[in-house]
């Protein structure tokens, strides 16, 4: 099936950029001990930085661009990879094999740009800087609650970059946070929702964005409303997603983060699928702990969907919460103030983590309760 997006090979408007991205990655990675040490505390505000030419270093390999690169927070990272079960080796090697990254172009509205490396397991996302000092500050926080949550539906962050290089357009400066692509590459995601738990805005226009492909369409919190689909889970499942999500949602509103999204994939099983012995191999192994959470059972990070009398559907979901390092401090502050005097309170994303939080997590709730009767009589708008 077609995943999307441009592959960067040389001669892309990008290309240069990846090249430097995946180059300051690589050898920031394998400067990192091969068994994480334990951490102390000046370990997080540690910055290493790195110049690359072409004539290299004693410290950087040569290099076709001159660019500079500053790693952050190295062994934090290090360690954030090992209670993700990121193999060292295999972390490298997906990321830089060669220069194999797909870019996905800016889907968001923050003009971030993202990268899948080579094998679609890792996203590479350019983050705005307030997001980026954000992450700095909450990373004891964050590092501390993954530990102690290996359930944890939080997006999954592996490191933490920032590329300095000269353009045609002057200097660029960008900030690259690493993480999980909640997908596994393996299967096809028929239906993907980005949910906020608000209605302002959130709606995707299907025959307009008819040029995307349209299994990579996003769709979004008014969309799902209005399928009148919901997220059926077996009620033990659907328990312990809620009690992870609660958990997820208090360590947001303690961190002071909005905006975040539960980011839901729908795979329909195939008969192929359904067919297949339970004990066969999967051939994508999820970076999520199956043995410490009960939420996450198959091998491959999904979950399957199950009726309210606890018998199988034949449909996997992928979940977690992404984009969850807006801060709100920063800026919504600004955005709230202004924007309530067009909307009502509550259709509004920019609201305090509080409130924003709690909205979300009633969503959830309500995305995740099956309807009592089959309501297609009732009227909709
Ligand atoms: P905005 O701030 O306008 O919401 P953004 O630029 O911060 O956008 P995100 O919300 O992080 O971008 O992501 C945009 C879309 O990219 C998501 O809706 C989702 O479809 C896809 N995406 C983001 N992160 C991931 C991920 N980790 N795995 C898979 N898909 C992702
Ligand atoms: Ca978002
Ligand atoms: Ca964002």
């Amino acid at each position: 099936y077609v995943i999307p997006g441009q592959r960067v090979v040389e001669g892309h408007h990008s290309y240069v950029l990846a090249y430097n991205m995946i180059t300051g990655i690589r050898v920031a990675v394998s400067r990192c001990s091969q068994i994480p040490k334990p951490l102390t505390s000046n370990e997080y505000n540690q910055v290493s930085k790195m110049v690359f030419h072409w004539e290299g270093s004693s410290t950087t390999p040569s290099s076709k661009y001159e660019f500079k690169f500053k790693d952050y927070s190295p062994e934090v990272f290090r360690h954030l990879r090992s209670i993700f079960h990121i193999d060292q080796a295999d972390y490298l090697l997906s990321l830089t094999e060669k220069v194999a990254l797909t870019e996905l172009g800016s889907p968001g509205k923050s003009g971030s740009f993202f990268y899948y490396s080579g094998d679609y397991r890792f996203i590479i996302k350019t983050i705005h800087h307030s997001e980026h000092r954000h992450l700095r500050k909450i990373l004891k926080q964050y590092h501390d609650y993954v530990e102690q949550n290996p359930g944890t539906l939080l997006c999954q962050f592996y490191g933490l970059h920032r590329l300095k290089m000269h353009t045609s357009k002057g200097l660029l400066k960008l900030h690259i946070l690493v993480m999980n692509n909640i997908f596994p590459p393996t299967r096809e995601i028929n239906e993907r929702f980005d949910l906020k738990g608000s209605t302002s805005g959130r709606y995707t226009d299907i025959q307009k964005a008819e040029k995307q492909v349209r299994t990579s369409l996003c769709l979004k919190d008014l969309n799902f409303l209005k399928s009148n689909e919901k997220i059926h889970l077996s009620p033990q499942r659907r328990k312990a997603v809620l009690e992870q999500l609660r958990k997820d949602v208090d360590f947001l509103e303690r961190t002071n983060i909005m905006d975040y999204s539960l980011l839901l994939g729908v795979h329909n099983m195939t008969d192929e699928e359904l067919n297949a012995p339970e004990d066969q191999e999967p051939s994508f192994l999820s970076t999520r702990d199956p043995e410490t959470s009960k939420i996450f059972v198959l091998p491959d990070g999904g979950i399957r969907a199950a009726d309210a009398g606890g018998h199988e559907l034949p449909v996997i979901y992928y979940m977690a919460i992404i984009d969850c390092l807006t801060n709100y401090s920063t800026f919504k502050r600004l955005e709230t103030f202004f924007r309530s005097f067009k909307h009502k309170r509550n259709t509004i994303s920019a609201v305090p983590p509080f409130e924003y939080g709690k909205r979300f997590y009633d969503f959830v709730v309500a995305a995740m309760t099956p309807s009592k009767k089959k309501n297609k009589n009732v009227k909709q708008d």
